[in-house]
């Protein structure tokens, strides 16, 4: 059985990112494996899964959630082993600090080196990376700039968009995976969700071929006709 933890669809649904729990079950299930989505609610007691799923909102429910997360032992539970798929919001909470309403700087769950403050403008549009070789695309819609520290993998290099700060986007850590890339990001990036499940699974899976194989090579070929894309591809060859 595989668990998946959709953590406060209530607080971080703004972008749709509760869509990566269905991905991973729809999944899974296609492999024969059993999973189970597990909302946790404001109120609700953090329940135990094999990966916790944390997407984007706005400043103030993304402070709350933080708050909820420090109280609910979700540190604790990484620690021993949980995995993590965080989006945006998500990825900015389980930082150092990261910058709510203007520029004050909280402090976030500390699972990482990566601070994020305020940027001049907002990042909003399409967002392409280079991530494990493949393209991974989304959307990204955020105010924060997020810096890694010494030693931290960003998930991806940055094609299109801003991700982190322009060049790369996101980190991947043994047990996390985060990214500004909304979409949801593994509805839009079936390899990327098959990645996640057979880490978080431990298991090799057979390909399943479906329509989000397609849509994606859409997407992949409309973004690499753009031209800071071929630019930047160009420069790594
Ligand atoms: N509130 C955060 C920011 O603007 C996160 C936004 C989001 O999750 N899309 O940077």
């Amino acid at each position: 059985m595989v668990r998946i933890g959709l953590l406060y669809p209530d607080l971080l649904g703004t972008y749709g990112d509760g869509g990566n729990a269905a991905v991973l079950a729809a999944r899974a299930n296609a492999r024969d494996m059993d999973a189970k989505v597990v909302p946790v609610t404001i109120g609700e007691a953090l329940a135990p899964a094999d990966i916790y799923l944390l997407g984007g909102g706005e400043d103030g429910p993304q402070r709350l959630a933080c708050d909820l997360l420090r109280d609910a032992g979700f540190v604790e539970r990484v620690h021993d082993g949980a995995h993590v798929l965080a989006v945006c919001a998500g990825l900015q909470i389980l930082g150092t600090t990261f910058s709510i309403e203007g520029d004050a700087s909280y402090p976030g769950l500390g699972l990482v080196d990566a601070t994020t403050t305020r940027g001049p403008m907002r990042s909003v549009g399409d967002l392409a990376t280079m991530a494990s070789g493949r393209m991974m695309v989304g959307f990204e819609n955020h105010g924060g700039v997020t810096v890694l520290g010494e030693g931290v993998s960003a998930l991806g290099e940055v094609l299109v968009g801003r991700g982190n700060d322009g060049r790369v986007d996101g980190y991947r850590t043994s047990t996390m995976w985060a990214t500004y890339a909304h979409g949801p990001v593994l509805a839009q990036n079936p390899w990327l969700a098959d990645e996640v499940l057979s880490v978080v699974t431990g298991q090799e899976l057979t390909p399943w071929p479906s329509v989000a194989d397609s849509l994606y090579a859409q997407r992949c070929g409309s973004l690499s006709t753009r031209r800071s894309v071929v630019g930047r591809i160009a420069r790594r060859h």
